[in-house]
């Protein structure tokens, strides 16, 4: 399997495992889903340039706008949202709009070549609808909690995943070398078992 594919997985086993324990966590077969409805994608442009997840999909794109901002340095999409995120040597990165300001799960400044802090954002952003709408379907008592795409449920799994992974830098600079190396490991396995 193709490098990317079996990184992202790493990113993807290692976040939800970050849940046990909370009242967020995951079965295993919740978990085993997660990876199996798990697509990556790379498309060249046009259309369909996005990412998403339910239950059912965690759709990862590595050709995202917002991911090409930070590969580029520059914000290709010209939006005004940007216009008063100026940090030198970094672009910013939006998140949707009614939790953009929030500390814990919020926009973010990123440095101008970390691909990989994008891609984790953007990871952990598809991840946590996953674990809403996972949760939602084993039991809708939970109702508009769980079930509003960027509600309070959405907004409580992203933070908590964020400031376990991503938010400081120390932490998340072991976090993606630990799931690089064992995407590493993962793909020498396969190679040798071919
Ligand atoms: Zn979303």
């Amino acid at each position: 399997m193709e490098f990317n594919h079996v990184f992202i997985s790493a990113l993807v086993e290692n976040a939800l495992d970050g849940l046990d324990g909370t009242k967020f966590a995951l079965t295993t077969h919740q978990k085993d889903n997660a990876l199996k409805v798990l697509v990556v994608k790379q498309p060249k442009g046009g259309k369909g340039n996005c990412s998403y997840a339910n239950h059912e999909k965690i759709i990862i794109n590595l050709s995202y706008w917002q991911v090409k901002n930070v590969q580029n340095g520059k914000y290709e999409n010209g939006h005004k949202c940007f216009k008063d995120k100026v940090l030198d040597g970094h672009v910013y990165y939006n998140e949707y709009k009614s939790f953009n300001a929030n500390a814990k799960c919020g926009g973010t400044f990123i440095k101008i070549g970390d691909v990989d802090h994008a891609t984790l954002i953007q990871v952990l952003h598809e991840i946590s609808h996953y674990v809403q709408f996972t949760l939602w379907q084993a039991n809708r008592s939970h109702g508009q909690y769980l079930r509003k795409p960027h509600g309070d449920g959405f907004i409580h799994i992203y933070s908590r995943l964020r400031e376990a992974f991503c938010n400081n830098p120390i932490t998340r600079r072991s976090f993606i070398r630990r799931c690089h190396e064992q995407a590493s490991a993962d793909v020498w396995t396969d190679f040798q078992a071919a």
